[in-house]
């Protein structure tokens, strides 16, 4: 009876042990990623982003682009990022993922995050890529619900390329923010949202 006892005894502890790092992980790592800092201004500003964009190779030091990526890719790095956060990513087929909540803020761009709310369109964001109409008509609905939720106005929709004019760390002569880039149809999204008067 005893080394029976003893070995149960032995056992209990590490597997309780197993199953609670098993299921502590997921819980705390999915929270923690997809919550933001409170706001404490109104909502006035979407910023529409593109995931693929310049940046400083930490290797070479020199600026490389990173390509759109796929939308899980996408999601999960900027969930797993200490810092950074979205509240929307559309994938090339429409697809629509929330991530922060709108409520909460997520940090996405410079000075006005506390403000707007972020939504990232899967993308190379370099001009060429074009961007499919299933993509662009899950923006159109999802911006109408957001400018009719939150009274935004046409002038509060941004491309996160005007509101950052600054340069890249590693090259002066380059806008570090340049997305989503030019071969977003801004102006026409914009018409779909707000429908000129007759
Ligand atoms: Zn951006």
């Amino acid at each position: 009876m005893l080394p029976k006892m003893k070995r149960t005894i032995k056992i209990k502890p590490a597997l309780i042990a197993l199953l609670l790092v098993a299921l502590a992980i997921p819980a705390t790592d999915a929270q923690a990623r997809r919550t933001g800092g409170v706001r404490d201004v109104a909502i006035d500003m979407v910023v529409i982003h593109s995931t693929g964009g310049p940046t400083c190779d930490a290797a070479t030091g020199k600026p490389i682009w990173v390509g759109a990526g796929t939308l899980e890719e996408n999601i999960r790095q900027i969930e797993a990022h200490p810092i950074l956060g979205i509240h929307y990513m559309i994938d090339r087929d429409g697809t629509l993922r929330a991530s922060v909540p709108e409520e909460q803020l997520a940090h996405h761009v410079l000075h006005y995050s506390g403000h707007s709310i972020a939504i990232e369109l899967v993308n190379d964001g370099d001009g060429r890529d074009p961007f499919p109409e299933a993509q662009l008509a899950s923006l159109v609905r999802l911006l109408q619900d957001i400018v009719q939720r939150r009274g935004i106005t046409r002038d509060g929709i941004k491309r996160h390329s005007d509101i950052d004019h600054g340069k890249m760390a590693c090259d002066e002569t380059q806008r570090r923010k340049v997305d989503p880039g030019k071969a977003f149809p801004f102006k026409a999204i914009l018409n779909r949202v707000f429908p000129p008067q007759k």
